[in-house]
């Protein structure tokens, strides 16, 4: 039998205390005295634990693994982390979206699917969803989505009016909402939910030829969700259910795997595709865009630090790496801005100095000081400079990925595709798609839902929404919650 000694505590100056157990006091029932610096470091400290929960996506957890590459799509990108044979590090991230840190992981909602690829040539963030598309195509629209998911300001309760009001209100919601009430919007657990970048992004080869791509995370555990009930149920027993499973997966050696695979569209294609292709509330039809394997991320290492590791991870969609750009999605554009934004604020300007969001590849940047600032800075601090800093490889580097664009400065909608509605692609998934079984529950889920403290005229618009989707979903949503209403 081994025993180790444990090591002597220290405050965080490194200086060995007294007592782990007492404070310093004048005589054993006499006050404190303010000279015990230990005793008042922890309490200070303690003060100070918390950073900012994130806005949306503040309940989640995550784990570490790595990125093979088993395909070859080196004829559409030249980013390193998808050449063939490529073996990457990563960190991953699984949420809910408007549930507080400490809400339960089973509540109906999106789940977020963030990963951070550490690539030798810098850190690529995928920023997801376990959905395909979104509820808005707008970035002007977020923060007032968001804010309709979480809580009122009178009671500071949710209010599932205030939900439907928005989303009635914004009929481009349609095809996300249908997914979100289906079996798919309570994940079994995060391993049991596929991955998709649901923008478009822009991939580009060693030639310089553009190609349009949506990732899909496929999952080997196989995708299942969990019933309205069961779900209930373990929001009461097992608030952290998700994160449970997670943790204890890759505890006992069961690794979840995802077969990343891509869809890819010639660059052409997107000017006359019958769907707008940047519009995030809209799927590429595997008929149109088959699926072409990429490679599989594996997750084999749990935090050890949640709060190091995970509540300061800093995962950002601005986070592209050569031979990847974005694309012209309205939501793409607005989250590239707003995540780091977002991040200098919870965390603070030197964010990407944290092991978690180091990148394991050389820093060369002119970015200086700020609080808690860890990299040493040296001269010269600015560029251009004739004595030896970092210079811009333009010849290698300097082609944008980019699009062209011209046009008057306006405020308005995507321009419309043939086939551009906000109702169609729903109604596919609805007709399609779903099974019996799975569309009985859909009717059932969105009754209970909508039964649930949506008064009248929301109601009213909430069964023409469902109608717009499909007729006969929208009869029997409108049925079912007549007959059930007091
Ligand atoms: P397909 O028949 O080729 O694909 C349908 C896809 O739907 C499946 O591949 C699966 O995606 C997904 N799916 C299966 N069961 C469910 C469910 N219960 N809830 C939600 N999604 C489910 O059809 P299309 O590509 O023409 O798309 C038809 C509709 O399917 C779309 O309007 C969209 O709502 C939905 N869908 C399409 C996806 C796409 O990227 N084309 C992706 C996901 C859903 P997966 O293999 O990714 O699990």
């Amino acid at each position: 039998m081994t025993s180790t000694q444990p090591q002597p505590t220290t405050t965080d100056a490194g200086i060995p205390v007294e007592s782990d157990e007492h404070s310093l006091t004048v005589g054993p029932d006499g006050p404190i005295l303010l000279q015990d610096h230990y005793a008042i470091e922890q309490m200070a400290q303690w003060n100070r634990e918390r950073v900012p929960e994130r806005q949306p996506h503040a309940k989640g957890s995550g784990a570490f693994g790595r990125f093979e590459v088993t395909g070859d799509v080196s004829a559409y990108t030249k980013a390193a982390v998808f050449q063939p044979g490529t073996r990457t590090g990563l960190v991953a991230r699984f949420s809910t979206v408007a549930g507080e840190r400490g809400s339960p992981d089973t509540w109906r909602d999106p789940r977020g699917f963030a990963v951070k690829f550490y690539t030798t040539e810098g850190n690529y963030d995928m920023v997801g969803n376990n959905t395909p598309v979104f509820f808005i195509r707008d970035p002007m629209k977020f923060q007032h989505f968001i804010r309709s998911q979480k809580r009122r300001a009178d009671n500071n309760l949710r209010d599932h009016d205030m939900q439907w009001d928005f989303w009635t209100l914004s009929p481009e919601s349609a095809h996300q909402v249908t997914y979100l009430m289906g079996d798919r919007g309570i994940p079994r657990t995060w391993r049991h939910m596929n991955g998709y970048s649901s923008h478009t992004y822009m991939w580009v080869n060693a030639q310089g030829e553009r190609f349009w791509v949506k990732y899909h995370f496929i999952s080997e555990q196989g995708v299942e969700g969990l019933t309205q009930e069961e779900a209930d149920a373990l929001a009461s027993s097992d608030g952290d259910y998700h994160t449970r499973d997670l943790f204890e997966a890759i505890g006992r050696g069961d690794h979840p795997s995802w077969v990343l695979k891509a869809q890819i569209m010639p660059f052409e294609d997107a000017k006359n595709y019958r769907f707008n292709a940047f519009d995030l509330t809209k799927v590429w039809p595997h008929a149109d865009y088959p699926l072409t394997e990429v490679g599989r991320m594996t997750l084999d290492g749990n935090p050890t630090d949640h709060h190091s590791q995970i509540e300061q991870l800093a995962v950002e969609p601005s986070n592209l790496v050569p031979g990847i750009g974005p694309s012209p999605d309205k939501m793409l554009l607005g989250r590239m801005f707003s995540y780091p934004d977002a991040h200098r604020y919870r965390i603070g300007a030197n964010y990407n100095q944290l092991p978690v969001n180091a990148p394991k590849s050389p820093v060369h940047s002119y970015s200086k000081d700020g609080a808690m600032r860890y990299n040493l800075v040296s001269d010269p601090v600015y560029a251009p400079n004739s004595k030896g800093g970092p210079r811009a490889d333009t010849a290698r580097y300097g082609e944008p990925a980019g699009w062209h664009t011209d046009g008057e400065m306006v405020r308005g909608a995507y321009t419309l595709h043939a086939e551009d509605d906000d109702w169609g692609q729903a109604g596919t998934l609805v007709r399609d798609v779903l099974s019996d079984a799975e569309r009985n529950r859909l009717v059932d889920n969105i009754v209970g839902h909508l039964l649930a403290g949506v008064t009248e005229p929301v109601l009213l618009r909430a069964f023409e929404y469902w109608h717009n989707v499909d007729a006969d979903l929208g009869r029997r949503i409108e049925k079912g919650v007549r007959e059930e209403q007091p």
